[in-house]
């Protein structure tokens, strides 16, 4: 075992089952593990080093902010973090954003916002309405806005308010929306459920439903944004939806992290003085990166590059014997694996191949590399999963 494994399993808390590699560098889609190994990065921190691992330009702005000033708190002024707001918000809704330091705490302001602006027009007893497999994050309200894992009694009781419907049906979702509904909270592509696409329909009818109950439609991007599925933010592909509050974090901070609830104008001015806060968020040091991040993300040819790679991709992928289905859009794709193929092992197998993924799900490979990979790292990715289910 190695000195950091062996460090890990002997002090950290045991919340993750890792196997034994040890990653000491990275470069581009690229890490090194303490053997000296060598391999193909398709999952990127989970969609955090979207920009690929130490990217020049990130460094550059990490090391001048860092000599320059890191941290002074929200109870003063400093510019980075009006800048992100600024970009962010240009980039998106057009109103305002709150910073904070992760997707979790990104989707706590937006359940405070929505149960706010519930409250300030009448409404007594809020409710949110979530979908079925959908992930929004481990604290404790976010927690109770995820179906899958808010039915664990060790950490009961859960945050009420909350109500859940399938998936993939529009009438249950209209059905479920009332005088009480404060928001719908959806991401439009499931990621950790194993990359599961919303259907366009459902997306229309939570914003048609919203509009009539005067409820906020919340899409967390916190997966799907910052280019991962080939336009900067996925609200703003095909389907198209026009959220009232989003929420970004994973590869929002390049590599740091950063999360943010980005508004409406309408919805901007909801959380006033004393409303909520954050100690880290929005300082300097995350702040300076994370606009970088954007910066470089809202590129039109990497975003094209992201589309057209991706649909490439995902059709040498579904060619393979032993795959059932490809799902996604952009660089972010679910192999969904024939009967009989169980997932966590064959990405142990890629694992010992060079190739980095995940299984979110005993039947689906997840695949999330850097938005920066070229037509050779694609390739080479195709024929190690090929090998690897030969
Ligand atoms: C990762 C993720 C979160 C939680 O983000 P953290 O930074 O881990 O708190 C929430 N929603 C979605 C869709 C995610 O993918």
């Amino acid at each position: 075992m190695s000195a950091g494994a062996e460090l890990a399993e002997r002090w950290l808390m045991p919340t993750y089952r890792r196997p034994g590699v040890e990653f000491v560098r990275g470069e581009g889609a690229r890490l090194w593990d303490s053997e000296g190994r060598e391999y193909l990065d398709f999952l990127a921190g989970i969609s955090v080093c979207s920009l690929g691992h130490c990217h020049p330009e990130l460094t550059a702005a990490l090391t001048t902010q860092a000599n320059t000033l890191t941290h002074v708190s929200n109870l003063f002024h400093s510019a980075p973090a009006g800048e992100l707001a600024r970009d962010l918000s240009e980039s998106s809704l057009g109103g305002r954003a709150f910073l904070c330091n992760s997707g979790t705490e990104a989707n706590e302001c937006a359940i405070k916002l929505a149960r706010k602006h519930a409250r300030l027009r009448g409404v007594e007893d809020p409710e949110i309405v979530v979908l079925e497999g959908g992930f929004h994050g481990r604290t404790m309200g976010s927690l109770s806005a995820t179906p899958g894992l808010s039915q664990n009694p060790s950490f009961a009781p859960y945050l009420e308010g909350f109500r859940t419907v399938p998936r993939d049906d529009p009438a249950a979702l209209e059905a479920a929306v009332g005088p009480r509904t404060a928001a719908i909270m959806l991401e439009l592509i499931q990621g950790e459920s194993g990359v599961h696409p919303v259907p366009g329909e459902v997306v229309g009818a939570a914003r048609e439903a919203c509009d009539r109950a005067g409820a906020l439609l919340i899409v967390d991007e916190i997966q799907t944004g910052m280019g991962r599925t080939g336009t900067l933010w996925a609200h703003q592909g095909d389907p198209g939806v026009a959220p009232d509050v989003m929420t970004s974090a994973k590869a929002l901070g390049g590599g740091l992290p950063v999360g943010a609830c980005v508004a409406t104008p309408a919805c901007g001015e909801v959380l006033e003085p004393g409303d909520h806060g954050s100690t880290f968020a929005g300082g300097p040091l995350v702040a300076t990166v994370a606009r970088r991040a954007l910066e470089l993300t809202r590129d039109p040819g990497l975003l094209a590059g992201v589309a057209s790679l991706g649909e490439r991709l995902r059709e040498e992928l579904a060619a393979i014997p032993g795959v059932s289905e490809v799902r996604g859009r952009g660089l972010m794709i679910g192999v969904g694996l024939q009967e009989g193929r169980e997932a966590p092992a064959v990405a142990a197998d890629l694992l010992h191949r060079g190739l980095i993924v995940n299984a979110p799900a005993p039947d689906t490979l997840r695949l999330l590399p850097p938005l920066v990979i070229g037509e050779r790292e694609a390739g080479a990715a195709v024929e190690l999963i090929r090998a690897a289910l030969a």
